[in-house]
């Protein structure tokens, strides 16, 4: 069911919008400002207002909230803080507290990157009390969460002390092939029996863009190299075998501290693919179950199947890959404890070195949006209950949180969190989350950011992006490159 909110200060409306969809999840939200489209208008004066915000003028103002439905008026007063984001978020934050009887485990934190409050922090000299006092008192979190941000934050601080985060930089190359794809993907993925033809070229246009690259960060040697997607074990041995040859060319590799590839999708790996990962001397793979629930699989159109997993997993340890990932997602449709348990014993079975654990994330451009609006949200369960297993789970393998973030709409509005072991943490993801070092990004699809520092501190952070579609990305790489020159050759302004 939508409910709308009517909002006379679009500047704030992300921020009111994101507290009304996480204590009231079981809707859908709508804002309505002045000069939005008259179709939007007219449905929701037809449907009616859940609640109507009147901010008046200048900042550290007053404003109105009326809650239509059942006519309670209430009013900030403003002046309790210098920014009215943070003083009109707390009080919203409280209102809505008192009204649903429950609170938020994250409070007024709506960002994608809540640990990086509490890195940032320290890296300022701020105890642990005073970071975690911030949290607590100013960002509306709970206890467990503000603890649980401090103890990333310093494990992130901790693994990063060798990567020379000013100099040095790290280089992703994105592979937007799957076998198939699956309910909840809203990644740039083409499925590779379609594409097959395709891939050869979009590998051509790739290498121009590396070769480019290598000229352009001349002088420099990448950190860390990930290779993500899609699923980029879909390439045969043919092409894997020529694209990390050609990285061994172009790069000097000797300051690598770690060398990924997801390989994802057991359906696309196969021992020979493996072999020629470890040939070039990939150091750290994925290989992502989701669940080991079978039904699941199938339902959400991930192919590959439990025993494919089970079969190819022997192999790549055989094989000597002795940093290996897993993946698995909570909160997937017809997925609650039960399913979750099942799910964490096979994990604790096969002794990954790395655990990422998703909660489900509602993108609206995946099939699962349209699964949704046909089922309702309910359909989907995710709770801390469920959190907690996996948590457990990952402790009992000897396994550290590491890396946390989080996305729109995510399930339970909890987050995704990387455990590892130590010694085998993921340091791309650390550098991708906390956004501390220049990423070069190649391929369709893929954003590289520039981080300018000054005095060693953080001045701003730019972003250039590849075009989405293979065929365009392969007929305008040369526009790709030129952005990329523009954005790391170009001195700090
Ligand atoms: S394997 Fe990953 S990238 Fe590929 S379709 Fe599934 S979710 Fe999307």
């Amino acid at each position: 069911m939508i409910k709308y909110i009517n909002i006379n200060h679009e500047k704030y409306g992300y921020d009111v919008l994101a507290l009304f969809q996480s204590f009231y999840p079981q809707y859908s939200w709508q804002l309505v400002f002045p000069g939005c489209r008259e179709q939007i208008l007219q449905e929701a004066e037809k449907i009616g207002f859940f609640v109507k915000l009147n901010f008046e003028e200048g900042d550290n103002a007053p404003v109105r909230v009326l809650f239509t439905e059942d006519g309670e008026e209430i009013t900030y007063p403003g002046g309790l803080g210098a920014d009215i984001k943070e003083g009109f978020g707390n009080w919203l934050y409280d209102e809505l507290k008192k009204r649903t009887g429950k609170g938020l485990p994250w409070g007024t934190l709506n960002g994608v990157r809540p640990t990086k409050l509490a890195y940032g922090r320290l890296c300022e000299g701020e105890s642990d009390e005073e970071i975690l006092g911030y949290y607590l008192n100013e960002r509306r979190t709970s206890p467990e969460k503000a603890a649980l941000a401090l103890e990333i934050a310093k494990r992130e601080r901790d693994i990063l002390k060798n990567i020379d985060l000013t100099n040095g930089y790290s280089l992703y190359i994105g592979i937007p092939f799957c076998p198939t794809t699956c309910l909840y993907c809203s990644f740039t993925s083409y499925p590779i029996a379609r594409f097959r033809k395709e891939a050869d070229g979009y590998i051509d246009a790739l290498i121009k863009e590396l070769e480019a690259t290598a000229e352009i960060m001349e002088g420099k040697a990448p950190e860390t190299i990930y290779i993500g997607g899609g699923t980029p074990t879909t390439l045969d041995e043919g092409q894997l075998n020529r694209l990390l040859g050609k990285l061994e060319e172009l790069f000097d590799l000797k300051k690598l501290s770690e060398f990924t590839v997801e390989a994802g999708r057991a359906d696309s790996i196969t021992g020979e693919k493996l072999e020629v990962l470890k040939a070039h001397n990939v150091s750290r793979i994925s290989i992502n179950p989701q669940t080991f629930n079978q039904e699941t699989l199938d339902f959400i159109g991930r192919k590959a199947s439990v025993q494919e997993l089970l079969d190819i997993w022997p192999v790549a340890r055989e094989i000597g890959f002795d940093n290996i990932n897993m993946d698995i997602i909570l909160g997937l449709p017809g997925e609650y404890i039960p399913e979750v348990e099942k799910t964490i014993e096979m994990v604790k079975e096969l002794k990954p070195d790395s655990l990422t654990v998703h909660s489900l994330a509602i993108k609206r451009a995946s099939r699962l949006s349209q699964w949704i609006a046909e089922n309702g949200k309910e359909a989907l369960k995710s709770s801390d209950e469920v959190m907690k297993i996996a948590m457990d789970g990952a402790k009992s393998l000897g396994l550290l949180p590491y890396y946390l973030y989080r996305q729109k709409n995510m399930s339970g509005n909890l987050e995704n969190i990387g455990f590892a072991k130590p010694g085998k943490y993921g340091i791309y993801n650390i550098l991708i989350m906390e956004e501390l070092q220049n990423i070069v990004a190649c391929g369709a699809g893929c954003v590289s950011k520039r981080v300018f520092y000054n005095n060693g501190h953080i001045e701003k952070i730019e972003r250039c992006e590849d075009v989405k579609e293979v065929p365009l990305y392969c007929e305008k790489i040369d526009e790709m490159i030129e952005r990329k020159k523009e954005l790391f050759k170009r001195s700090q302004q």
